[in-house]
């Protein structure tokens, strides 16, 4: 048994996957998004937050069967509303044994996973093997952009992808849209050109910006340093995609 450690449980998600949806957010991330909004997602240990209302610790351990008797008894509300469990983080593949033995124990539950992409072959598989619905983040295609603004090389997420279009699983490919860095022209044209004609893509999905971004870093003890204008106004184009047939969409 594995057991994992979880940041939230948020009951009536309505954007994470189809339907009414809990979402488990696990703890650890590999990344280092300069946006990133859950900074509490980061190191995979429960840490203490601090703000004026006072202290909390973020992160729990639980086991799989724990957390499945927990999913399990929202599950007949869940299935009513064409809904289910959707595993988000942080990075939810850092543990992929954990998911993989939960989804084991849940009662016909549809099962989406919302990624970064970035784990090895072997945890992706472990559960994509229970997976209904993928949602995986595409940031930025330049390796070296991606290197600089996520703090990771994007290899293995492309790798992970193309293993995703193989694997019959379907997937949404999920964009933050963060201004000057993800949604030029060039970076959108070039995820369209990955994505075009993979099988199982349903869609793309285009992420605005949160500029409520920073809120928590001061409370998890991390310095809040973003190297881009976050006032910069968006470019939302579509267009880029609709000229290679792929579906997309502004959340
Ligand atoms: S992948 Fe998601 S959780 Fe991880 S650092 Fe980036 S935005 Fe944060």
């Amino acid at each position: 048994m594995t057991n994992g450690v979880i940041f939230d449980i948020k009951e009536f998600a309505l954007h994470d996957g189809p339907g009414v949806r809990t979402t488990v957010f696990l703890k650890g991330c590999p990344l280092r998004c300069a946006w990133c909004h859950n900074p509490e997602g980061i190191s995979p240990q429960p840490q203490t937050m601090r703000s004026l209302r006072g202290e909390r610790i973020a992160g729990r351990e639980f086991a799989p069967h724990e957390l499945a008797r927990i999913l399990n008894r929202q599950a007949a509300a869940l299935r009513a509303c064409e809904g289910g469990v959707t595993f988000s983080g942080g990075e939810p593949l850092m543990q992929a044994d954990f998911v993989a033995e939960t989804v084991d124990l849940l009662d016909d539950l549809h099962v989406t996973l919302d990624t970064s992409g970035y784990a090895s072959e072997r945890d992706l598989r472990t559960v994509l093997a229970r997976t209904d619905l993928v949602y995986f983040d595409l940031k930025l295609i330049d390796a070296a952009a991606h290197r600089r603004y996520t703090g990771v090389d994007n290899a293995p997420i492309l790798r992970n992808l193309r293993i995703l279009a193989g694997s019959g699983v379907p997937f949404v490919i999920r964009v933050p849209l963060v201004p000057g860095v993800t949604d030029t022209d060039e970076n959108l044209a070039a995820i369209a050109r990955t994505v075009r004609g993979l099988p199982g893509m349903q869609r793309v999905d285009l992420l605005p910006y949160n500029q409520a971004a920073g809120g928590k870093y001061a409370a998890a003890g991390m310095a809040w340093r973003p190297d881009y204008d976050e006032t910069r106004p968006l470019n939302l184009n579509t267009a880029v995609f609709e000229t290679l047939q792929v579906k997309v969409r502004v959340q």
